[in-house]
């Protein structure tokens, strides 16, 4: 039934119909996702080791970010004291998620920094995760899928010790495996057998590859060496046009994200949405689609992320069609399953459509 997606006779404004349609997010990071409130509970429940004014920095959002990496590091380290701490943590995600209609979750968690920094056995971790995720299905009706991500800045033997754990516990809920925080000095080459691992066992794979201006090769490897399924961010592919034209044969989904930390930090502010490489990739014919990342430490929610593609990088109404149907195909579901939600998805996207108050224009380079 597509009737929900128009519940009044009033016109749609650009927000409130990205807001309505149907979504999927499949590049988010559960410790990025944190509720303000919830992280001061956090601390309190820690014995306050973070001085108020540091949380507050925390949740601060420059015009040159300085990035969220500090912030993940003090939940493991830190706050992140127990199993109900992450139960807490992903049913408000997805209740988040949910409050903007993304129906389908894939998120990223980190069990090396869950294990080793909060002291929290992996099986007892993961076990809260997907209690979490049972009780969200039934409360919020959003379907929310765990990718353990190996912790590129901990060993390659950390990151192959994670991939088995995963399969010692292995459940439909926990479907592949991805990679992440700093890519300088990281390369993919060094987590090989960790991904062989993985694959071998049938998990699916993801890379962040490409990010904080990492070299393009980064994202080759990923795709060639470690054969990940999809790429997260991989901006870098703009810089060699012959590597992005055999991305686009192949049909490589990249999850980008519009709030992403390097652009705005690096990038002078007049040009930032018409140099951010997200402009460029659908035009060497990449197939993106827009995520959240971090969304409470960005500023952003799945609507806002939608909305900057329109507002910030030009794109149209076609454009967003088709980077659902990107999200769709990204997606680690079962084809039935895609092929229904494609039908769904596309006849709610377009009653919205009809009833919007003005359509926008794109505005390519
Ligand atoms: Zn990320």
């Amino acid at each position: 039934m597509t009737s929900s997606a128009a519940p009044t006779s009033a016109p749609y404004t650009l927000e409130s119909m990205l807001h309505a349609i149907p979504k999927v997010e499949l590049h988010c990071h559960l410790f990025g996702t944190v509720r303000h409130e919830t992280f001061k509970q956090l601390n309190l429940r820690a014995g306050a080791p973070l001085a108020a004014d540091e949380i507050e920095s925390f949740y601060t959002r420059g015009e040159k970010p300085v990035g969220v990496l500090r912030v993940l590091r003090a939940l493991d380290a830190q706050l992140v004291r127990g199993a109900g701490d992450l139960y807490q943590l992903t049913l408000e995600y997805l209740q988040d998620a949910a409050s903007h209609n993304v129906r389908y979750a894939e998120f990223f968690w980190n069990p090396t920094g869950t294990v080793h920094g909060s002291g929290i056995p992996y099986a007892m971790a993961q076990g809260a995760i997907v209690r979490a995720i049972h009780d969200a299905q039934q409360e919020f009706g959003i379907v929310g899928r765990l990718i353990a991500a190996i912790d590129r800045e901990a060993s390659a033997e950390a990151a192959v010790e994670m991939v088995e754990w995963v399969k010692a516990h292995r459940c439909d809920e926990v479907i592949g495996i991805g990679i992440d925080y700093r890519e300088n000095d990281r390369p993919p080459e060094l987590f090989t057998q960790a991904y062989a691992d993985a694959k071998k066992a049938g998990l699916k794979t993801t890379a962040h590859a490409g990010e904080f201006g990492m070299p393009w090769t980064n994202v080759r490897t990923a795709l060639d060496v470690l054969q990940v399924d999809r790429i997260d961010h991989g901006y870098t592919v703009v810089d060699q046009p012959d590597f992005a034209r055999q991305c686009a044969e192949r049909g490589v989904i990249f999850t980008v994200v519009p709030t992403n930390s390097y652009y705005l930090r690096t990038l002078p502010p007049e040009r930032w949405a018409l140099d951010h490489p997200i402009r460029k990739m659908p035009g060497l014919g990449l197939r993106i689609h827009p995520n959240t990342d971090d969304p409470t430490l960005h500023k952003v929610t799945p609507t806002k992320a939608w909305l900057m593609m329109v507002r910030d990088f030009g794109f149209n109404l076609d454009d967003l069609r088709g980077f659902m149907h990107n999200g769709l195909d990204g997606a680690w579901i079962d084809d039935t399953q895609r092929r229904a939600w494609r039908t769904q998805w596309s006849e709610a996207f377009d009653t919205l459509r009809a009833r919007l108050d003005t359509e926008p224009t794109s505005s390519p380079l």
